[in-house]
């Protein structure tokens, strides 16, 4: 019996009401608490003595409680507990807040390790709710797993450590012998044991290697599979080539990319058996919509309807404005289709979709919904399909029989994860930005510079321009929240500086409807500043708007900064983006310095995944592709490795029906079954198992 199918109460202390918890996160049976990886581990093995202690760095320190703990009340009918500990050098103050237990877990007299931000105030050092162990020489390195309300830490590793106590003696391992042997890679138990309680730190590393390893290789070899084995054949041949009296058409002449990106897209449609399944990725601003409109004609003229498909209703607006401009001469019939029209022009447009009145029919995901009817649909069309799971992607396809598909991608990716991502597309690049753009010029100060920034900003609203700011990210237990940090901060410019000017606010508590009002009242000019605390809508082009100031700089990725760079700069005027940071952090200043240094978003996304280390390289998952339990794509090595052993193992067995391989074959069918169970991912169902 599979670990997978002891549920997780089995295990001692988990009735119903926590294993519902334990469901919030994922885990239902033994077999997931297995696999639920701690995301990461505290250190307790490298102590520092209390009188070596350096301010603003993070320590672990052995010693003795030394007065009993004096808890007080102090304003806002907050407790704090104050205690001293002391180990042979010194004594060293700690401060807890509204923690009534700790009087009775840290006892007068004993021992403990300390681990926290050593702080000076004008008593001395402290240490401000540090956490605190009693550890045997053994455990030196505790996992930290990620929580949900209701669930502790402590909790999650008695329940890990019982479910690895389940785990037979003999465990099957998924990867052949020849491929550990041949990547240094550690047993399966080994691995499982020591992600989960390491017995040092080198036994962490092995074991997470071989994990990520192994996530990776099923990662690849599924795509791949998907990619040589999902694609139908297609009815739909556009033979004839309209693109270039389109193309004719336009005010300006497309770069060569775009041009090359076109003639892609017209050779998948003609000659090819099965559909077009491509992904046109370009920089922001490199012209992808001009490229896609051509598509759209070429498929029209073919005597099909194509659907373009944006993620919000104001980028569908704007398409959809754009569209009709560049088609007014053409008898072709442009229809709009969003989730905010009334139920009766929903209910006409729809009956025009369906009777074929509709050419070029533009939407959001109402254009997927099941009452929107296509007569016949030949080129579906995805707009910055990062925002998309790949599941939409594909029922926007299935709204027609096989037709043609194409998506669009502003998030640069470097070229090594590229194959793993887009596995079932294929793709063109688009390198080349139209001529005349002038590079947005990137600054990085200080906050003691921000008054002059927000006095240039001044500048340019005067001279009629726009600007973002995005406004200082709260972290979790700051103790604010991001409302009312985005409202002080924007009430701040509003009386201050911005007194005389409309000041617009974006926040992530917004409804929908509200943000798109917003931006559209920012696209409109009737907002001259707007301030936002979450990503400013992708590929909106107000192209008045000419700087882009952003706060707290050093928090976001390089990828996403580039993201934000690229709202502005769209037009003919100068543009400018200012990035704020106080933060001394190692690699902040190198960072940065990324952005001041350069514009190519491939350049950037790369010196992302180096710098920056573990993290979701994507922010929010942007990218569609199943979750992963241990890998990120940051890990660029690794991810070489398992592409190169992916390929070893399907030029022995290209189907992957060889014995020795089966085990892998259930992992990918599980990587993309539960990928469909969660609905962010299209089927893998081809995958011979
Ligand atoms: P993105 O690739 O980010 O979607 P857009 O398609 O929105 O970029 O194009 C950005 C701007 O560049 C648009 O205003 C568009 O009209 C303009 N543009 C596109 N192609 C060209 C070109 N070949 N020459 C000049 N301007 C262009
Ligand atoms: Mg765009």
């Amino acid at each position: 019996m599979s670990l997978y199918d002891i549920p997780i109460t089995k295990l001692s202390g988990i009735g119903e009401k926590r294993a519902a918890l334990f469901r919030k996160l994922g885990i239902g049976s033994v077999g997931d608490m297995v696999t639920y990886y701690p995301r990461s581990y505290e250190n307790w093995s490298d102590t520092t003595d209390i009188a070596d202690l350096l301010p603003d760095t993070t320590c672990v320190v052995k010693a003795r409680v030394a007065t009993p703990v004096n808890n007080v009340r102090i304003s806002g009918g907050r407790m704090m507990a104050r205690v001293s500990i002391c180990d042979d050098t010194g004594y060293l103050n700690l401060v807890f807040f509204n923690n009534k237990y700790i009087s009775s877990m840290l006892l007068y007299g004993e021992t403990y390790l300390f681990m926290g931000k050593v702080t000076r105030d004008r008593y001395g050092f402290q240490m401000v709710s540090p956490a605190f162990n009693k550890l045997s020489d053994s455990e030196t390195v505790t996992p930290v797993y990620h929580l949900t309300a209701g669930l502790n830490n402590h909790m999650m590793i008695r329940a890990a450590r019982e479910a690895l106590s389940m785990l037979p003696e003999v465990i099957h391992d998924p990867l052949p012998y020849d491929i550990l042997h041949r990547y240094d890679l550690c047993p399966l138990s080994y691995a499982l044991n020591n992600v989960h309680f390491p017995s040092d730190l080198a036994a962490m590393y092995k074991a997470r290697h071989r994990l990520i390893f192994e996530e990776l290789l099923v990662l690849n070899l599924g795509m791949r599979m998907m990619k040589s084995q999902s694609r139908e054949q297609t009815a739909i041949h556009m033979t004839e080539d309209y693109t270039a009296q389109f193309i004719d058409s336009l005010p300006y002449q497309l770069t060569c990319a775009q041009q090359r990106a076109v003639s892609d897209c017209v050779r998948d449609m003609r000659d090819k058996p099965s559909p077009m399944n491509r992904l046109i990725q370009g920089d922001v601003g490199s012209g992808k919509t001009a490229v896609c409109a051509a598509v759209c004609y070429h498929t029209v003229k073919n005597g099909y309807q194509a659907a373009f498909m944006a993620p919000t209703e104001i980028l569908a607006q704007q398409h959809f404005e754009t569209f009709s401009k560049m088609f007014s001469d053409t008898d072709v019939r442009i229809e709009l289709l969003t989730g905010s029209m009334t139920a009766a022009e929903k209910r006409k447009a729809r009956e025009r979709i369906e009777s074929g009145e509709s050419d070029i029919v533009i939407g959001t995901h109402a254009l997927v919904s099941e009452s929107t009817v296509f007569a016949r649909l030949g080129c579906a069309i995805t707009d910055e399909q990062h925002r998309f799971g790949v599941a939409q992607r594909a029922r926007l396809a299935s709204k027609g029989e096989h037709p043609h598909v194409l998506v669009l991608s502003a998030t640069p990716i470097p070229r090594t994860l590229g194959l793993i991502i887009y596995g079932d597309l294929d793709i063109t690049i688009i390198d080349e930005l139209p001529p005349g753009r002038t590079e947005v010029d990137t600054f990085f100060i200080g906050t003691d510079k921000r008054d002059r920034a927000l006095n240039f900003l001044k500048k340019q609203v005067d001279e009629g321009r726009q600007c973002y700011i995005v406004c200082p990210l709260v972290e979790e237990g700051e103790g604010v929240d991001e409302l009312q940090n985005a409202n002080d901060y924007a009430a701040e410019l509003m009386l201050g500086v911005f007194r005389d000017y409309p000041v617009g606010i974006l926040h992530g508590k917004m409804k929908p409807k509200d943000k798109e009002r917003v931006m559209a009242q920012f696209a409109a000019n009737e907002i001259s500043v707007l301030v936002s605390t979450t990503v400013v809508e992708v590929g909106v082009d107000v192209r008045n708007a000419t700087v882009m100031m952003i706060e707290n700089a050093e928090r976001f990725g390089l990828s996403t900064l580039h993201q934000l760079r690229g709202r502005v700069g769209r037009g003919a005027y100068k543009s400018y983006c200012i990035l704020v940071s106080d933060n001394q952090g190692e690699n902040t200043e190198q960072r940065l310095s990324v952005m001041c240094r350069t514009n190519n978003g491939f350049e950037i996304a790369d010196m992302d995944l180096k710098l920056r280390g573990p993290g979701d390289f994507f922010g929010n998952r942007q990218h569609g592709l199943p979750q992963l339990d241990i890998a990120d794509f940051s890990d660029t090595e690794t991810l070489a490795q398992s592409q190169e052993a992916a390929e070893y193992l399907l030029s022995i067995s290209p189907d992957l029906s060889n014995d020795a391989l089966k085990p892998l074959r259930a992992k990918i069918r599980r990587l993309f079954e539960l990928v469909r169970h969660r609905r962010c991912f299209f089927s893998l169902s081809k995958v011979s198992a």
